[in-house]
C-alpha cells in the first residue's frame, strides 16, 4: 500500500508560493515541512484548512476532488467492515456487520472485506472469512497494538484511499463511533451513525441507511450519493451474524510495507478493561433494567445480587443513571446500549420510546409498573401492575421457580 500515489485534496500552487513557510508554521499537527517549499505529509495532514487561511500569497486550495469521487464509484464495488478487537477477540459486533455486509454484497454481486489493523492479528482472519468476508485487509505491525483512534484513523484511511470500497459499516461502538466520524471527516463522505437497518440499492449501488430520527418518531432513509466510502455504524446486537462456516474461503491481503506516521502526540501508558459489563450486555440472555421508579440504591443493590445469581446482566434507563441509581456504562436506549436478550425485565421503566427503541430484540419482555398506563405495557409480554417494592420478592421467586 502506498498513499504516495493518491492525489491529496490539500494542494500547493507552486506558481504563488513564496516559501515563506507561514503554513509549517501554523500546521498544529506538524504535517508541513518547509524544504524549497511546502511538503505536505497526507498522513498527518487533517485537512483543518487552517494553512490554507494562513497562507498570504493564497497558494494553497483543499479541493472537493469530484473527479476523484466519480472514479471511485465507478471502481469500488466492495462492501468493507472495520474489524474491531480486543485482547485477541474479534467483537461480536464485527460479525453482526460481516453478517448484514454479506446479505447486501449478494443481492447487489458485490464483494465483503473486513478491514483488521492491529499487531499480531494473523489468526483472527480465519474468523473474519468464516463469518462471511471474501478478502481481509491486514495491517499487521508495531505500533497498531494498542488502539488510538488518531493512528488506526490514518492507517484505515489510507487503505480506504488506496481500495476505494463502494461502503463502509462500522460498529456503533465507543471505539467505532470516534473512528468513523474522524474518517469520514478524512475522506471527505458521509456517515449515518446509529442505523437500525440497511438496503442496497440494486440499480443505484445506493447504500439506503435507515435510522431513527426526531426522538425516534420517524424513521430516516440516509443516502450519500455523490461520495465514497457510503459510511454507516450500527449499534451491536442490532444485525444478526450469520452462522460460521468454517470451509468458506477467502483471502488475506497482508499489507506489510506500508509504513504509517504514528501520531507522536498521543501514547497509551495504561490500559485497564472496564467493558465486563458492556460486553455482559450484549452477551446475557438475561438483562433486568432499572429505572427511575425503582428509586433507591438499596432496592438496585438487591436486584444486583438477584441478577448476580441468575446470571443475569443488570442495565438501566437514562433517568436511572441520572437519579444515580447505576453507572452511565449500563445506560440502554437511543444514546445507550442497544439489547436483544432472551428476557429483558423492566423494573420502574415508563418506556418512552428513547428507551424502547434499544430493546426491540428482545424476545420476550416483563414490566413491573404501578401505572397501568405507563407506554412500556404496550411493547411487554407480561406485564406486572405494582410497585416494585411489592413485586419484585415475588417475581424473584417465580424466576426461581422456572428456573430462569
Ligand atoms: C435525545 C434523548 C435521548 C435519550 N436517550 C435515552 C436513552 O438512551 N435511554 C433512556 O432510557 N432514556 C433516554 N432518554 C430519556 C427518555 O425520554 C426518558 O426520560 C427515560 O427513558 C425515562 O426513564 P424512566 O422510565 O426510568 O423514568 P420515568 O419516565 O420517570 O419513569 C419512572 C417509572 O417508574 C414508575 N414507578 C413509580 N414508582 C414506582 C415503584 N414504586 N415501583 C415501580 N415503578 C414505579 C412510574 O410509574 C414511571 O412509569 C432520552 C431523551 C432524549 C430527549
Ligand atoms: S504559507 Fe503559502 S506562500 Fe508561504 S510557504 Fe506556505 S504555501 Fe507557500
Ligand atoms: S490543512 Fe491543517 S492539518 Fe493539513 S497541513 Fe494545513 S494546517 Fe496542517
Amino acid at each position: 500500500m502506498n498513499s504516495n500515489k493518491i492525489s491529496f485534496p490539500l494542494q500547493v500552487n507552486t506558481d504563488l508560493c513564496t516559501a515563506c513557510g507561514i503554513c509549517a508554521e501554523t500546521c498544529a499537527f506538524q504535517a508541513i515541512q518547509m524544504n524549497d517549499g511546502p511538503e505536505i505529509n497526507p498522513q498527518a495532514c487533517r485537512l483543518c484548512g487552517s494553512c490554507v487561511q494562513n497562507c498570504p500569497s493564497e497558494a494553497l486550495s483543499i479541493q472537493e476532488n469530484t473527479e476523484t469521487q466519480t472514479e471511485e464509484q465507478q471502481t469500488a464495488a466492495e462492501i468493507w467492515v472495520l474489524a474491531e478487537h480486543s485482547q485477541g477477540q474479534i467483537a461480536a459486533v464485527t460479525y453482526e456487520l460481516l453478517g448484514i455486509a454479506r446479505r447486501l454484497a449478494d443481492q447487489s454481486g458485490m464483494r465483503v472485506a473486513a478491514m483488521l489493523l492491529g499487531h499480531q492479528l494473523e489468526p483472527m482472519t480465519a474468523d473474519l472469512i468464516a463469518y462471511g468476508a471474501d478478502t481481509v485487509h491486514l495491517v499487521d505491525r508495531v505500533g497498531l497494538e494498542t488502539f488510538i483512534e488518531e493512528n488506526y484513523a490514518r492507517v484505515a484511511c489510507d487503505l480506504i484511499r488506496e481500495c476505494k470500497p463502494a461502503a463502509l459499516l462500522v460498529g456503533a461502538t465507543v471505539r467505532g463511533r470516534g473512528l468513523s466520524a474522524r474518517l469520514a471527516a478524512l475522506l471527505h463522505t458521509g456517515l449515518t451513525a446509529d442505523c437500525t437497518e440497511l438496503r442496497m440499492d440494486t440499480e443505484s449501488g445506493l447504500l439506503q441507511q435507515v435510522r431513527p430520527a426526531f426522538g425516534g418518531n420517524l424513521m430516516a432513509t440516509i443516502v450519500t450519493p455523490h461520495h465514497r466510502p457510503q459510511m454507516a455504524s450500527v449499534r451491536p446486537g442490532v444485525m444478526q451474524a450469520q452462522e460460521p462456516d468454517r470451509m468458506r474461503s477467502g483471502e488475506v491481503i497482508r499489507h506489510e510495507d506500508y509504513t504509517f506516521c504514528p501520531d507522536e502526540r498521543i501514547s497509551v501508558i495504561h490500559e485497564e478493561d472496564e467493558g465486563c459489563q458492556t460486553a455482559s450486555l450484549s452477551q446475557s440472555r438475561v438483562i433486568i433494567g432499572i429505572g427511575r421508579g425503582v428509586k433507591n440504591k438499596e432496592t438496585v443493590a438487591e436486584i444486583e445480587a438477584w441478577a448476580e445469581r441468575i446470571g443475569a446482566a443488570v442495565a438501566g434507563s437514562r433517568a436511572a443513571v441520572e437519579a444515580n441509581l447505576i453507572d452511565a456504562s449500563r445506560q440502554v436506549g437511543q444514546t445507550g446500549h442497544t439489547i436483544a436478550p432472551d428476557l429483558y425485565v423492566a423494573i420502574g421503566i415508563s418506556g418512552q420510546i428513547q428507551h424502547t427503541a434499544a430493546i426491540t430484540g428482545a424476545k420476550r419482555i416483563i414490566a413491573i409498573n404501578p401505572d397501568s398506563n405507563a407506554p412500556i405495557f404496550r411493547i411487554a409480554d407480561y406485564g406486572w401492575v405494582a410497585p416494585v417494592e411489592e413485586a419484585l420478592p415475588k417475581m424473584m421467586q417465580i424466576l426461581n421457580e422456572l428456573g430462569v
